[in-house]
């Protein structure tokens, strides 16, 4: 099981939600949302197997947070994964979208510099936006966009661009989100909770409920359960090839 995107630190009790999550034998990228929070989690995931921490800085926070940008950006040289990074055009965070376009412009140039990375994008409300950034930094890395919920025509445009994808339960529960999972290639999705946030009813999701996306996407790819995931741990190894230890 692959969990892409959950926020492992924001658990009541993320101890035991990586505990259970390396016991099940879950691949979980744990992104966080501040440089702080990516030392911190570090420190909780040690050595665990499957299991890696991503640098980022959510673009809610990028506004009250910007001074922390220069912190993330000397983080990204020694991470092969960075995120939560992206923009969010939502009615509550559309007024900071210049300062959140500046820092994910800054944050992206040290990719570059860094030789390129695996990103896990938030786009809410701004994949068009975000998909511009992409395309002016196409050495940043290899950018996978988490719960992408634009239109088919900015899908089309993130496919071109090479982008990957990273889908879950809560946005395959609804029919626009499946319709553009439907439409993703096979061989670029990958699946996420985006946990404790994504939620199924009162409780959140944990990585090992990434099971309901694997029911979900065989149903649309036409296949059993056992080959939708086979093709999604195929297509992690071929995202993290140079990440052997992974699978
Ligand atoms: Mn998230």
């Amino acid at each position: 099981m692959i969990d892409f995107h959950c926020h492992l630190d924001l658990y009541p009790d993320p101890r035991a939600v990586l505990a259970e999550s390396v016991h099940r034998r879950c691949f979980v990228l744990a992104v966080t949302t501040t440089p702080l929070a990516w030392e911190g989690t570090t420190r909780m995931v040690g050595d665990a197997p499957r299991v890696r921490v991503a640098a980022g800085l959510h673009p809610e926070v990028v506004a009250t947070r910007y001074r922390e940008v220069d912190r993330l950006c000397a983080l990204v040289r020694e991470t092969r994964y960075v995120g939560e990074i992206g923009l969010d055009g939502s009615p509550r965070f559309s007024a900071t979208l210049p300062i959140q376009r500046e820092a994910l412009r800054r944050v992206l140039a040290a990719c570059v510099e860094a030789g390129g990375r695996v990103l896990t994008l938030h786009s809410r409300g701004a994949a068009s936006a975000l998909l511009d950034e992409i395309s002016v930094f196409p050495q940043a890395g290899l950018p996978v966009l988490h719960w992408f919920s634009g239109t088919q025509r900015e899908l089309t445009r993130a496919v071109e661009l090479g982008c990957w994808f990273s889908v879950g339960p809560a946005m395959l529960r609804t029919r626009s989100g499946t319709q553009l999972a439907a439409a993703m290639p096979r061989d670029r999705v990958l699946t996420e909770t985006d946990g404790p946030f994504a939620r199924r009813g009162s409780e959140a999701l944990v990585p090992w409920d990434v099971l309901e996306a694997e029911e979900v996407l065989a149903n649309l790819w036409s296949c059993s359960i056992g080959e939708s995931q086979s093709r999604l741990r195929d297509n992690l190894r071929r995202l993290a090839y140079e990440d052997p230890g992974l699978t």
